[in-house]
């Protein structure tokens, strides 16, 4: 299938929003499957586009009640534009479906990527949380909190840019927030413990990538949901000798994974860090 075509040519500039229908869509091959639908590849015919289509079931929809979680990420995805917040261009619904309308992530999930190599160059690394912290900083303007990055959200496009994906555990909100949600080894420790929290959330979880990116697994790994949980409220972090990371890696990790919101790095400083600035490809593109 052809790569994606020219800005002019994207689907939200030929339709109306709610017009789409599936015969709209040549549909390729599946992409993955989640939680709740599908996902194909698909080319729109008019404008020959290359765009995935998620595939949601109303069923599974009313059955697991995520209606407004789905409603939400909805909004707040398709208002957001950055070159590293995957797009969201539109939906349509049938008596069975929602469809939504998504940017192509060509290069899939970067969690396949990880597990490939086991773990980063430093350079890769830290061109993906520069572009992660400009990504981040864009979401925060617009008072969105993730609240749920982690490899399995993060999608790769066919230059190797990286896309933070699905945006349904965020929220849209200037206020504090009280409600526990996302993986446990990527949550902060006031997530976990159930505390107020705000922005400081999505720094703590560029932490737990840096870490996992450099060394293959999430700093407080543990054998059991327990066990994990105690680590990450008593801040247990610990390097291992192998892979050799540079003091300057460790001391950006440590810096983040602070337990105190008001000490963690703010996302200015991390793109100020040495070593993001030695490592970083600003473009955000890393073939190495
Ligand atoms: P999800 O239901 O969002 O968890 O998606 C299931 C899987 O489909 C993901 O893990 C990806 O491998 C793949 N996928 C989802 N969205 C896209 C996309 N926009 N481009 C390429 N692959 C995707």
């Amino acid at each position: 299938m052809a790569e994606t075509e020219p800005e002019t040519q994207k689907p939200q500039e030929t339709r109306k929003r709610g017009d789409w229908s599936l015969t709209d869509f040549e549909i390729g091959k599946p992409l993955g499957r989640g939680k709740f639908g599908r996902v194909y590849v698909a080319r729109e015919v008019k404008s020959q586009y290359v765009v995935a289509l998620k595939v949601l079931f109303k069923k599974q929809i009313k059955k697991y009640n995520i209606h407004h979680q789905l409603k939400r990420e909805m909004e707040i995805q398709t208002s957001l534009r950055h070159p590293n917040i995957l797009r969201l261009y539109g939906w349509f619904h049938d008596d069975e479906r929602i469809v939504l309308i998504l940017e192509y992530a060509h290069g899939g999930e970067l969690y396949g990527l990880l597990r490939d190599c086991t773990y980063f160059t430093e350079k890769r690394a830290a061109t993906y949380i520069l572009s992660l912290a400009q990504a981040l900083a864009y979401c925060h303007e617009k008072d969105v909190i993730h609240r749920d990055i982690k490899p399995e959200n993060l999608l790769l496009d066919h230059e190797g840019r990286l896309k933070i994906a699905d945006f349904g555990w965020s929220v849209q909100s200037k206020n504090k927030r009280r409600t526990m949600c996302g993986t446990l080894d990527y949550l902060a420790p006031e997530l976990v413990e159930n505390k107020a929290h705000d922005y400081a959330v999505d720094n703590w979880t560029l932490g737990i990538l840096c870490y996992e990116f450099l060394f293959g697994v999430p700093p407080f790994e543990a054998e059991s949901q327990k066990d994990t949980f105690q680590r990450i409220v008593k801040v247990d972090l610990s390097f291992p000798a192998t892979p050799q990371v540079s003091s300057e890696a460790r001391d950006l990790i440590t810096k983040l994974l602070v337990k105190d919101i008001s000490k963690r790095l703010s996302l200015q400083k991390i793109m100020e860090h040495p070593w993001i600035v030695k490592n970083a490809d600003p473009t955000g593109i890393c073939n190495n």
